[in-house]
């Protein structure tokens, strides 16, 4: 099968690999129906990600159909529509029985990481039963596409910033995980969302689509965010866009006692100035994100509460899946996302 390769560092080859087997009795077989580029896959190729292994097969966000399963799988059975999870949980361990699956300790970011991944004909998934969430029948692929990694993650922070009605929510990047968590922020009903991001097509891409959200450039945050909360600030601040400012734009930016939730992935270390920090009381909340809630996410995408497919702007096939790279990397055309289909 063909399958996009991390052959060496600065390079992803389409190789022939065998079809994967499955080696464990909790394991699925997926036949890879869509898929999808994300930002970690540039971070492998450019060597960002030390724990990923030369030779595995890129990709994380994907759905598929179940071709074949372990004989301790119980939840899904060949021929079922799922999303797959980009986290690989047991379940069973201190960590995933409070839900802090991103900690499993034999688990964590393994598809197309530690073994391999998505982008590819056929995916070996550990784990099936917490890995895999069923797609109903009203959901499409396209809808589903994001569920388990870019969705998870928007949802995560969402929910773990503790928004409330009285709350104004600024986010700060409006890229494909911003989005999801400004579609996901908005299911938690603030009072007012605030959106902060650089480039000029994005904030039109927000404006368009989120007609209700106030949609401002990093220059005029602080005085219209003050003028929008009495001069306090914002009552969340969550941090997608992992820019060389933004940490400092987060935490400036929220009122004393707010929550500050750091999605961002960032590049370089980041300085956490206390001493001009002392007496506003921030709580932060930082990680990579517990992919746990894919069932909520899903059944909202079903009642049509989530629909992040204006996200997809672009759609190749896998044997071009290299210009579908070229482009993301470069972000040519207003690409938001990509979607790779099999052929
Ligand atoms: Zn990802
Ligand atoms: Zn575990």
């Amino acid at each position: 099968m063909q399958a996009l390769t991390y052959t060496a560092p600065e390079l992803f080859e389409l190789t022939d690999k065998p079809k994967p087997r499955i080696i464990d009795p909790k394991d699925a077989i997926v036949r890879v129906t869509l898929s999808s580029i994300c930002s970690s896959d540039l971070h492998i190729l450019h060597g960002a990600v030390p724990k990923a292994e030369v030779g595995i097969t890129v990709g994380h966000e994907f759905v598929g159909v179940v071709e074949a399963v372990g004989a301790d799988v119980s939840k899904a059975k060949p021929g079922d529509r799922v999303a797959v999870n980009v986290e690989t949980f047991c379940g069973e361990c201190f960590y995933c029985r409070r839900g802090y699956v991103n900690n499993c300790t034999s688990g964590g970011w393994m598809l197309g990481c530690r073994i391999d991944g998505a982008q590819a004909e056929y995916v070996r998934v550990p784990y099936a039963d917490n890995g895999l969430t069923h797609i109903p029948d009203n959901v499409s692929d396209e809808q589903a596409l994001f569920v388990g990694d870019i969705l998870a993650t928007g949802y995560w922070a969402a929910e773990i910033s503790e928004i409330s009605d009285q709350d104004t929510v600024l986010i700060i990047g409006a890229g494909p995980t911003g989005l999801c968590t400004l579609a996901c922020a908005l299911l938690f009903g603030p009072r007012h969302i605030v959106v902060c991001e650089a480039d000029a097509s994005r904030r039109g891409f927000v404006s368009r689509h989120y007609p209700g959200v106030t949609v401002l450039t990093p220059e005029e945050c602080g005085e219209r965010l003050g003028q929008l909360t009495g001069g306090r600030g914002a009552d969340r601040v969550i941090e997608v866009a992992g820019g060389d400012e933004t940490f400092q734009l987060a935490w400036r930016s929220a009122r004393p006692n707010a929550i500050v939730t750091v999605v961002a992935l960032y590049e370089k270390n980041q300085t956490l100035p206390l001493p001009q920090m002392y007496g506003k009381n921030l709580t932060f909340k930082t990680g990579g994100v517990d992919a746990c809630r894919c069932d909520t996410i899903m059944r909202l995408i079903a009642e049509g509460k989530i629909d992040t497919t204006p996200l997809i702007t672009h759609r190749f096939p896998l044997s071009r899946i290299q210009e579908a790279y070229r482009m993301f990397a470069r972000r040519e055309d207003n690409v938001i996302k990509t979607a790779i289909y099999p052929g």
